[in-house]
């Protein structure tokens, strides 16, 4: 017998949309016009922004802006871009996530990837070469003299956001997605979650293993790869994952490469037959595994890739636009979804782990130690015997059961038949 616990209340999918790359530069009303649908259908977007956006040869800055001078350009200064958001915030609409502090990249590689050095606290000059040392001046607090360690280089950026948006972003989302393990646990530490990919891709990088020189190597071909196409990536967490002891901190995501299960409905098949609508059918392909195993679903845009290469107005990728808007409609009709962010998900994640379920014979016995739970759900490899009001079969799932309520103190207790 295995029991899963679910994430979602209910059982119900936790769907959430993630942008990465806000910047200064960021124009509001291209936010708008990629999300407006997604807010009329009452999704909640995540925005990873960048607090102070470094000139750099990178698609998330204007052409002009790349192959000029490094300097660091704070999203504060974007009046019309902090109010709009301010105001998307007021309306539990938009959550706003950290993106590192500039976006750089050296040799290839993202500003959290590596262990903290004093010199990387000037975030202009590249931290591998030998240039005089000088702190980098904090445009929040001027006068505020920093120590140089990572918590320090970290709160730069959090203080930009603070300032920008009256809110203390709590969800962390390293750059390129890449940061080490130490990394991980020193935005821990410093109160904050992490959320990072946890593919095999990712450990490699992460792996004291492999020479720094071929990490490079590799980065370096992917970001060419990459660097001048649009694109949307499903990305999917594991339930079971959250009920283990590792990864204990934060968020870990991976991004779905050859799922088993293909279980697409004939008329699905036949939306998806374009080749030209790669995304959606990976999306559609992740979105049918997760109906199965009610796994969250993330799934991660950049607004800039809609308007390559910065056009000013108008959309300019439209197949890609296309497929963003059947992909919203199909989360859209997901029956049993959760339209959440990563801070809502992180936290019913804290009380779903308090829970404990003991299994003896043919009888669960759930537990909550702290406080009571409402909608607690799981999946078993076997029927139930209903015996009171408190717990109902999932409509669509038979094996996945819901308790609406767990008292602390008290027991809920279920027989398998
Ligand atoms: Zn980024």
């Amino acid at each position: 017998m295995k029991i899963v616990p679910l994430i979602g209340p209910c059982g119900k999918i936790p769907i959430l949309i993630r942008d990465d790359d806000i910047n200064f530069f960021t124009q509001y009303n291209k936010l708008n016009l990629i999300y407006s649908e997604a807010w009329k259908k009452s999704f909640k977007v995540s925005f990873s922004i960048i607090p102070y956006q470094i000139s750099m040869n990178d698609p998330c800055v204007p052409p002009n802006y790349r192959n000029v001078q490094k300097n660091c350009y704070s999203i504060e200064k974007n009046d019309k871009l902090c109010s709009y958001l301010r105001e998307k915030i007021a309306m539990n609409q938009v959550e706003i996530i950290q993106h590192g502090l500039t976006h750089k990249l050296s040799n290839g590689r993202g500003e959290f990837s590596e262990m903290f050095y004093p010199r990387i606290l000037n975030p202009v000059e590249d931290s591998r070469e030998k240039v005089p040392i000088h702190n980098i001046i904090d445009p929040v607090n001027k006068d505020q003299k920093y120590e140089s360690n990572f918590e320090a280089y970290l709160n730069i950026g959090r203080n930009i956001l603070k300032k920008s948006f009256n809110i203390d972003p709590l969800i962390f989302v390293p750059p390129y997605d890449d940061i080490s393990y130490e990394n991980i646990n020193l935005i821990s530490r410093a109160g904050m979650i992490p959320v990072y990919g946890q593919s095999k891709y990712h450990k490699l990088f992460r792996s004291n293993l492999i020479p720094s020189k071929i990490k490079s190597y590799l980065v370096l071909r992917i970001i060419k790869k990459f660097a001048n196409k649009g694109f949307i990536i499903p990305l999917m967490m594991s339930n079971l994952d959250y009920f283990k002891a590792e990864p204990k901190n934060g968020l870990p995501l991976y991004i779905p490469r050859r799922l088993k299960l293909n279980p697409i409905s004939q008329d699905e098949k036949e939306l998806i037959a374009s080749e030209s609508k790669v995304f959606l059918n990976w999306v559609y392909r992740t979105v049918a595994h997760c109906k199965i195993y009610r796994n969250p679903i993330c799934i991660l845009n950049h607004y800039h890739h809609y308007f390559y290469d910065w056009h000013q107005y108008k959309i300019t990728r439209d197949n890609l636009f296309t497929q963003w808007s059947l992909i919203l409609n199909l989360l859209d009709k997901i029956p049993f979804s959760w339209k959440t962010n990563f801070y809502d998900l992180y936290q019913r994640i804290q009380d779903i782990r308090k829970i404990k379920f003991t299994e003896t014979g043919n009888k669960i016995t759930i537990q909550s130690s702290q406080h009571a739970v409402t909608d607690v759900s799981f999946k078993v490899d076997k029927k139930i015997e209903l015996k009171n009001d408190n717990i109902i079969c999932d409509h669509y799932d038979e094996r996945i059961i819901t308790v609406k309520r767990i008292n602390p103190g008290t027991n809920v207790t279920i027989y398998l038949r």
